[in-house]
């Protein structure tokens, strides 16, 4: 059986990470959660006092940075030259402050260097932005997964609301169409649907039926290529 490159693109919300781990699970696969390296470079930054701004000091941060993820029995673990960051980098903090180091050519470079050698042996699902634009425009399988905004924000709703958090539905909607607007308005690598992915609408398909019809195509590339 051929070990693939497996690309997952979207915007936030749309359930690209619960696929990809769950993708990864199926098929013995390694998981990218390249959004995680963003976060991480972020984390990194507001810890050593960089300014997200200084583009010379982010390149020189980015090639100190040691990012692994490591699969343990109870979930996977984001680890930052030795130290685990898995709930520090999932903070709306280091959220938006993702949004602005992500923009820096640099930290993209440096970032899409690390997710070319992580992913060029194959049996890689890597999820994020710029996967099938960027950083493998020659993956055997890409996927597009979307929803409505109303439903990608009313999921980001229930799972703030789980974790205990005060939060209003509506402007967590709002919230997600900013962070769309920028992820696909920005000039370095922004947010696209390439003509070759499969397009995926999530909006009322449960994480089960997607899983399906990803895990469908996959076998059949995995034959065939
Ligand atoms: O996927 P996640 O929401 O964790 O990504 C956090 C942020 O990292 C995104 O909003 C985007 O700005 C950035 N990102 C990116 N390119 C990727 C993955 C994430 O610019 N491939």
């Amino acid at each position: 059986m051929n070990k693939l490159i497996v690309a997952i693109d979207g915007p936030s919300g749309a359930g690209k990470s619960t696929l990809s781990k769950l993708l990864a699970k199926h098929l013995d696969y390694l998981n990218i959660d390249t959004g995680a390296m963003y976060r991480s470079v972020a984390w990194a930054a507001r810890q050593q006092g960089v300014d997200p701004d200084d583009e010379e000091a982010l390149a020189a941060l980015c090639s100190q940075l040691e990012i692994e993820f490591i699969r343990m029995a109870d979930g996977e673990r984001v680890m930052v030259n030795g130290h685990d960051v898995s709930s520090a980098i999932r903070t709306p903090e280091i959220s938006l402050l993702t949004a602005r180091v992500s923009a820096c050519p640099a930290v993209r470079a440096a970032m899409v260097e690390q997710q070319r050698r992580l992913g060029r042996a194959g049996g890689v699902v890597l999820e994020g932005r710029d996967i099938g634009s960027v950083v493998f425009p020659h993956a055997e399988v890409k996927f597009y997964l979307s929803a409505t905004a109303a439903a990608r924000g009313r999921r980001r709703f229930e799972e703030l609301r789980q974790k205990g958090a005060q939060v209003d539905l509506e402007q967590t909607i709002r919230e997600v169409e900013a962070r769309d607007a920028a992820d696909m308005q920005r000039t370095h690598a922004p947010l696209v649907q390439t003509a070759d992915a499969i397009a995926i609408d999530s909006t009322k398909m449960t994480i089960d039926e997607v899983l399906e019809q990803m895990l469908r195509t996959i076998r059949q590339k995995e034959v065939n290529n």
